[in-house]
């Protein structure tokens, strides 16, 4: 799918690595992921981790975690455990490099002063809004602070007296001075450090002077050795101003490569956005399995594999484009068909009664478990007199080409019998609340001995051995595919969908799915991939996550367009 990859059908960012092997620039790969500790990591951030991992894991080099901890205002130790642990699920192994840029800060301070020693920094006392005043716009240049000229030692006095504490949030900052004409308006004397009074998570009350991002991201990565930083095309406006850090400073300057974001049909992926579904309630936290977060897919019943099929799938370019929803879930899908259990479990139950089947009788009988893996064995399902299956798949007046249950029509229940129609029961208000059927004792597992055929095979549970469980169902959050180009005045909040969540609480599985633990996979039949949710332990009974759907939209947009020469 990506459209920058050469004859080996490598990416333009492996391309320039070997570029940089062979030349000699650089001997061992060394890449890193740098999140924000501000919220959890969504399939946006996979992308990244697939990406750097990836890269150092082929190259035989190494991978660094690093926590870009600057701005203790909106990070918590919450953030830092989540994202530790999707960064290990997702199988990417920093080895015992697990770094913070709030290590750093000491190192940071004095190449600040080194800085300002060159005369390459100041101490402003303008306030935010009067910086963003001054700074003028893409069009016009900016205008210097009047505190632009302060000597070397005013500014390392006022410097230092700003970190021992002395002066309010907000009341100076520290910037850069280079050039408040550039046309990269990242260059017109940008803040390098910020007045906080507040704790870190990390560093506790020890600072009140805070590095801005872009004067730590670059340092960070040099101290470290990071022989690539690979990040989102948003950067690449920052680059000089990084580039010029390092000159000044005189240290090891790690090459940056930018590549376009992931976007996907249907959701949000920015921090910012996913936090106002958790706080206002849309959805019931950061690890709703509507969300797009490594949390949210987890619950929801995809595997590191999946994700990691999907990220080899979309590749890196240079382009910004959107997903299909429909990718992510083709993966998910393949990777659960090679490894769920298949079960049956009937999500609306209506109640057969099979009148010429004798009435304590209970047979068990085989079930494979997953036809594509003969190692997964079979298992038994009870059969008795009374068997329930899915409304939907009895209809009394039914409409042609319906292949399922109706009056006169015979049916197979899967691994058990045939069965055929006599009549049916109704309540008073004329709904159907029964279906009588005889069944072939013949037809056991499946067919018959006159070879005789039926159209339709449906699922089914025992009426006496079915377990009560719950099953949620899920559809996108949002009813528009992008949310990056709406129409003026509209927030992405106004496309919220009000139907992507419903929860069937009566459910009737197989005796088989009565001791679940979280995190198994199933797919029930016809029904799609479930898994099982966290909320078995507290509800006391099994609450099953619906994956997906067995309906494969991607794969047959893939077979249209082939079709059609495209
Ligand atoms: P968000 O916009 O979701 O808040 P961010 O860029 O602010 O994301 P960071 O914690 O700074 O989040 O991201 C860590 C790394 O992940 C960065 O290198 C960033 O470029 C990358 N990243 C973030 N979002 C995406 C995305 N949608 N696709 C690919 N990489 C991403
Ligand atoms: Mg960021």
């Amino acid at each position: 799918m990506s459209e920058e990859v050469d004859r080996t059908g490598k990416d333009f960012i492996r391309q320039i690595i070997d570029g940089d092997l062979k030349s000699g620039k650089v001997k061992k790969i060394h890449t890193r992921f740098p999140p924000e500790p501000n919220g959890y990591l969504h399939i946006g951030h996979a992308k990244s981790i697939c990406l750097n991992y990836g890269i150092a894991k082929e190259y035989g080099g190494k991978f660094n975690l690093r926590f870009d901890d600057t701005n203790p205002s909106k990070e918590e130790a919450e953030y830092v455990e989540s994202i530790i642990e999707d960064v290990r699920w997702l199988g990417a192994d920093w080895e015992d490099r697990l770094f913070y840029a709030s290590d750093y800060f000491e190192q940071l301070y004095e190449w600040a002063e080194q800085l300002i020693k060159k005369g390459k920094a100041y101490v402003c006392d303008l306030s935010a809004e009067e910086i963003r005043e001054y700074r003028g716009t893409l069009t016009e240049p900016g205008r210097e602070s009047p505190y632009r000229n302060r000597s070397v030692e005013e500014n390392l006095d006022l410097f230092r007296r700003m970190r021992a504490g002395e002066f309010p949030d907000g009341a100076k900052t520290l910037r850069a001075k280079i050039d408040m004409a550039a046309p990269n308006m990242n260059m017109r004397d940008p803040v390098m450090y910020r007045i906080l009074h507040r704790k870190h998570h990390r560093t506790g009350n020890k600072w009140c002077i805070y590095p801005s991002y872009d004067w730590t991201h670059g340092q960070s990565d040099s101290i470290e050795g990071i022989t690539h930083s690979l990040c989102t095309l948003e950067f690449e406006d920052h680059r000089p101003l990084y580039d010029w850090f390092l000159e000044q400073l005189g240290i090891y300057h790690p090459q940056q490569i930018e590549f376009a974001r992931l976007n996907i049909s249907h959701t949000v992926l920015s921090k910012r956005k996913l936090l106002q579904l958790v706080e206002t309630g849309v959805v019931s936290g950061w690890d709703d399995p509507r969300m797009p977060t490594i949390a949210g897919l987890r619950r929801r019943g995809y595997t590191p594999e999946a994700i990691w099929d999907f990220c080899e799938r979309i590749g890196v370019s240079k382009a910004d484009s959107l997903v299909d929803i429909g990718l992510l879930e083709h993966c998910i899908r393949d990777d659960l068909n090679r490894r769920a259990l298949r079960r049956m479990v009937v999500l609306r139950p209506l109640k057969v009664i099979i009148d010429n089947y004798p009435d304590d009788k209970v047979e068990w009988l085989d079930a494979v478990n997953n036809p594509e893996d003969e190692s997964a064995g079979t298992r038994k399902i009870p059969f008795s007199k009374e068997v329930f299956i899915e409304r939907s798949d009895f209809m009394e007046n039914p409409p042609k080409k319906y292949f399922r249950l109706y009056p006169g029509n015979e049916v197979r229940l899967k691994h058990a019998y045939y069965i055929t129609c006599t009549d049916v029961v109704k309540n008073e208000r004329g709904e159907v609340v029964e279906v009588h059927c005889t069944y072939d004792p013949e037809s056991r597992g499946g067919g018959t001995p006159d070879g005789r055929r039926v159209r339709g095979t449906l699922h089914f549970v025992s009426a006496k051995h079915g377990v009560p469980v719950e099953v949620r169902l899920y559809d996108t959050l949002f009813t528009v595919p992008d949310l990056s180009n709406l129409p003026e005045g509209k927030d992405f909040m106004d496309y919220l969908n009000p139907n992507s969540l419903e929860v069937i609480e009566n459910a009737l599985a197989e005796p088989s799915l009565s001791n679940v633990k979280p995190g198994e996979k199933f797919q029930f039949l016809r029904l799609g991939y479930f898994c099982v949710d966290k909320d078995t332990e507290t509800l006391k009974k099994p609450v099953f996550n619906r994956t997906v759907t067995l309906k494969d939209t991607w794969a047959k947009i893939q077979r249209k367009l082939k079709k059609n020469g495209g």
